[in-house]
């Protein structure tokens, strides 16, 4: 059977990266997590002092940072010139300016670019903002994955938790609150629904009942 290419879009603690990974592996295809890649560049921005407001450095640090994504035990390795970030790019302090950084249309357009080459041989799940609109229009299955912002909180707060990040759940609500709204704002690749995405409300969901939901909204299902 042709390897086919889905798209799952959503705004922040949705669940897609849980569950794009886990149709993936289903179906034996590739991962790919565009939102590490925004990470990255944002925790390398921070490290260096770059004022998140110089959208001409920024662009230019984008074209100069080589951003790789590898899969390693069913885990997503995040490499940033050379160096392992993965567990660094979920710091809350990322979180809380990526949309700053994901708002700059040079760096837009150079990220667009890695990830369609990532995805030129078809056989990937690819989770983001704009993956069905901008990124690969052309994708064979098009979910849009929300759930309430009740939710997507306390999700959230949990991982930081695990992570060993003290952030009270207010303030976690906070910001998916603002990020949410930075990202469908923005000019460039906003955040939105394409037309033929199918939306997928996972409240109250488990991950396995989305997981086969999608599977079989792309004709791969039991
Ligand atoms: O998916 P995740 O929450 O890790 O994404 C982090 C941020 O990266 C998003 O809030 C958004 O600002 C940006 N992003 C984006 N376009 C994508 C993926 C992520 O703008 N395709």
């Amino acid at each position: 059977m042709p390897k086919k290419v889905i798209a799952i879009d959503g705004p922040a603690g949705a669940g897609k990266s849980t569950v794009a990974r886990q149709v993936a592996k289903r179906l034996n295809y590739l991962y790919i997590d565009t939102g590490a890649m925004y990470r990255a560049l944002t925790l390398k921005a921070l490290k260096m002092h770059i004022p998140l407001t110089d959208w001409d450095l920024l662009t230019k640090l984008a074209q100069e940072t080589k951003i790789e994504l590898l899969s390693k035990n069913d885990k997503i390795i995040v490499i940033c010139d050379g160096q392992d970030v993965s567990e660094e790019i979920r710091k809350p302090e990322v979180s809380q300016n990526v949309s700053l950084v994901a708002l700059i249309p040079g760096v837009r357009e150079k990220m667009v670019e890695a990830q369609r080459q990532m995805a030129k041989k078809g056989g990937v799940v690819m989770d983001g903002r704009d993956i069905a609109t901008v990124v690969l229009p052309q994708a064979d299955c098009k979910v849009f994955l929300t759930a309430s912002v009740e939710e997507r909180a306390l999700r959230r707060y949990k991982e930081l938790v695990e992570k060993g990040y003290q952030e009270p759940l207010d303030k976690v609500k906070e910001d998916i609150y603002r990020r949410d709204l930075l990202d469908k704002e923005r000019e460039v690749g906003p955040l939105m629904q394409s037309p033929d995405a199918v939306l997928i409300d996972s409240t109250g969901l488990s991950i396995e009942t989305v997981v086969e939901k999608i599977l079989s909204l792309c004709g791969e299902g039991e």
